[in-house]
């Protein structure tokens, strides 16, 4: 049964903006998010809802669209539902503390299994997405331990596109890392070293003051 015990453990929430250790289904039930963390390393976090939780695996390089390719994804702790929408600072010094974005969210659909918790039990879920960035079918595959591997199956949307690369800013908001930061009150320096050199300019997307409440996509 999925807990979120080691989330609740690690963090403390008078000092973190993150969401609290609540168990919840999300309105659609099947949502993915993908967010793109400046901490000690730069790294994207996949999660995937199920079980009222959203499952999470911490992928250094990003996921990409090229079968080709398998990225390594290391199974982090349940993360809960509503941290589908956390895209801020967490303070230096705390858990994880630096810069989040989410840099891509949608549905998911579970391929050829009833029970994704199941599947996650096997060590084996092939999935398809419907995000902003990501489509199309994936699969990840346990290879030892917390240890996974995440993989683009071939279909229309399989390309040979570093798409972490085309595709830097906030599918919400569309902001770079480093802005999220200077609007959040975060490390500037740092979280830009997460950015690619060239980035689009700052368009005219309205900037949220700091500590605003956006409306958010799912709950
Ligand atoms: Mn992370």
């Amino acid at each position: 049964m999925a807990s979120l015990t080691e989330y609740k453990k690690k963090r403390r929430f008078n000092k973190t903006p993150e969401p609290g250790p609540e168990k919840k289904t999300s309105e659609l039930g099947n949502i993915f998010v993908v967010q793109k963390h400046r901490a000690t390393q730069l790294h994207y976090d996949f999660r995937l809802e199920a079980d009222g939780v959203l499952k999470s695996w911490a992928v250094p390089k990003g996921p990409s669209l090229d079968p080709t390719v398998k990225r390594l994804a290391m199974q982090v702790e349940d993360h809960p539902v509503d941290y589908a929408d956390f895209e801020g600072v967490i303070p230096e010094g705390e858990y994880g503390g630096g810069t989040v974005m989410v840099w891509d969210y949608g549905i998911y659909a579970p391929e050829n299994t009833r029970s994704v918790a199941q599947s996650l039990a096997k060590g084996e879920l092939k999935f398809s997405l419907l995000g902003q960035k990501l489509k199309g079918s994936f699969v990840l595959v346990r290879t030892r331990d917390r240890q996974w591997l995440l993989m683009k199956h071939r279909d229309k949307y399989a390309k040979d596109e570093d798409i972490a690369e085309t595709k830097p800013v906030s599918a919400v908001t569309k902001r770079s890392l480093a802005e999220i930061a200077e609007d959040e009150g975060g490390n500037v320096k740092k979280a830009a070293t997460g950015d690619p050199k060239k980035l689009p300019r700052r368009t005219g997307v309205k900037r949220r003051r700091k500590g605003a409440k956006r409306k958010v996509w799912a709950h």
